[in-house]
């Protein structure tokens, strides 16, 4: 193949990778996005096969057969909410790969290297090496096989930012004495450590920013190695790599009102958070049973539900698709509101809500719906807790204060469906519990769901 048709099929893979980025971008496209992707990524592979006189082609079968058994079913029974913890595996084999070609590079070319390339590979090597070992924290964080807590004592900031300025300092050693290889493998372990203990130090539900950020060094990481290989491709797809995870954990932190430091080196959740109501006065909330509540909704013109975190722990998503049904086939109208960081990873209520079948144009964003709560009959919420709370707009010590949250307090009526009485991710106590309109539902949201839609259908 001659290598002006591999170029254009490179061209062809960027434009492919570009579009896939926008379509991702809108729930009615994704799924183009992802096969765009696919595509690009199949062309890129080839393209590279045929650019170059592979000697062993049996090792490369051989590891892509490998890969394959191992990654599809992975791909396949993976269930949704364990989507975080699975991407984080990925960004760690990915970027222990990039880490890896650095170092073979590195040792390859010997003597002959110039300062130039193993400054630039030095980077590579550091972020690929901490994005690895970051990864592998973040999965073990959310797979539960370590604590969630960030693990953090007196000094651990300035401890972990002095071992990443010793890789630095490491590097440049190595950038004058590259034949030192001593200093290569002192880098890598600096990296290690220094990804470890930045990883170890954040809470175990900052984990998806985590991994946008760490997915932005990997793609950064690529685009360096991009640069030593020569293959303009692996530039351009690091660099979009790089910018669209910054941009994600940037809009990830501002939803939040958090910013990047604090997500960083805030260690957020280390401390069990006291932002208790202080105003005074007993306050009561009211409970209710499944058949006031289907009485409530079996005359209510308006609802919108409000999915968060508790229905992808329930696995509610299917069951609430049913009760929005029942309620559109009494003549309802039924809309979806979605926080940008309701649950645990960006786009979660969804994927979740995709998967049950609820139509795109039932789903509207937190900046189109706020306006409608206040002509709505009745807000279902379910298993959604912080992207609710007014703290973020009343109690400036609290600290999701600032956070753009979703106006439930303001619709007629709010069903709230959760366990108990206890606070969201945030550790906030939640007034909305407290409100003379709010009908408090306490179960699992999925079996209370079920018991609702029955004693709805039941109604004539
Ligand atoms: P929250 O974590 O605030 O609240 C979830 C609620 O679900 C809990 O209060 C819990 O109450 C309830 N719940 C848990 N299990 C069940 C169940 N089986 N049935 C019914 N209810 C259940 O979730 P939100 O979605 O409101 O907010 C997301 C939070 O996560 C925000 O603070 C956000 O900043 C943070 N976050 C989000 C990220 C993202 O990308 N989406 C990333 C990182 C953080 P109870 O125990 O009483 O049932």
């Amino acid at each position: 193949m001659s290598q002006d048709f591999v170029q254009y099929l490179y061209i062809a893979s960027i434009l492919l990778f570009a579009l896939s980025l926008k379509w991702m971008s809108g729930v009615s496209t994704s799924r183009r996005g992802n096969w765009s992707a696919i595509l690009g990524i199949v062309i890129a592979i080839l393209a590279t096969l045929f650019a170059f006189q592979i000697q062993r082609i049996d090792l490369l079968v051989l590891a892509i057969v490998a890969g394959s058994v191992v990654g599809a079913p992975i791909g396949l029974k993976v269930s949704m909410t364990a989507v975080p913890q699975r991407t984080a595996v990925s960004h760690a084999f990915g970027s222990l790969a990039v880490a890896l070609v650095g170092v073979s590079e590195f040792l390859q070319r010997g003597q002959s290297i110039d300062s130039v390339t193993v400054a630039v590979l030095s980077a590579e090597m550091i972020l690929g090496f901490l994005t690895f070992i970051g990864s592998c924290i973040a999965f073990a964080k959310l797979q539960g096989l370590i604590s969630g807590r960030p693990t953090v004592y007196r000094g651990h900031n300035i401890v972990s930012l002095s071992i990443l300025a010793a890789a630095i300092a490491t590097a440049a050693f190595l950038v004058l004495y590259p034949s030192m290889e001593i200093l290569l493998f002192l880098m890598i372990g600096f990296a290690l450590i220094f990804g470890f203990l930045l990883v170890m130090g954040i809470g175990g539900a900052d984990m998806p920013t985590v991994i946008a950020i760490l997915n932005s060094y990997a793609g950064l990481s690529a685009a360096a190695l991009g640069f030593i290989l020569d293959n303009r491709l692996l530039i351009v797809a690091g660099a979009l790599d790089g910018s669209s995870g910054l941009i994600l954990a940037m809009i990830m932190s501002q939803a939040m009102n958090r910013s990047f430091l604090n997500v960083l080196f805030g260690g957020v959740g280390a401390k069990k958070t006291d932002v208790e109501y202080k105003g005074g006065q007993e306050r009561t909330a009211q409970t209710y049973a499944i058949e006031d509540v289907a009485t409530v909704l079996s005359s209510a013109k308006s609802v919108i539900i409000v999915p968060g975190y508790g229905m992808a722990v329930a696995q509610a998503q299917h069951v609430v698709k049913e009760l929005s049904d029942v309620l559109l086939e009494r003549g309802c109208n039924v809309k979806f509101a979605i926080h940008p960081v309701a649950g645990r990873m960006p786009g979660h209520m969804n994927v979740l809500l995709a998967e049950a079948n609820v139509p795109y144009d039932q789903l509207w964003e937190m900046e189109r719906i706020n306006s409608l709560f206040r002509e709505t009959d009745v807000a279902v919420v379910v298993g959604a807790n912080d992207v609710t709370n007014p703290a973020a707009r009343t109690r400036p010590n609290s600290p999701l204060y600032g956070m753009p949250i979703l106006d439930v307090d303001k619709a007629k009526s709010i069903v709230f469906i959760k366990r108990s009485f206890g606070p969201g991710f945030a550790g906030v106590e939640n007034d909305l519990f407290y409100l003379p309109n709010t009908m408090m539902v306490l179960g699992d949201a999925k079996n209370v769901l079920t018991e609702l839609i029955a004693s709805l259908r039941s109604m004539k």
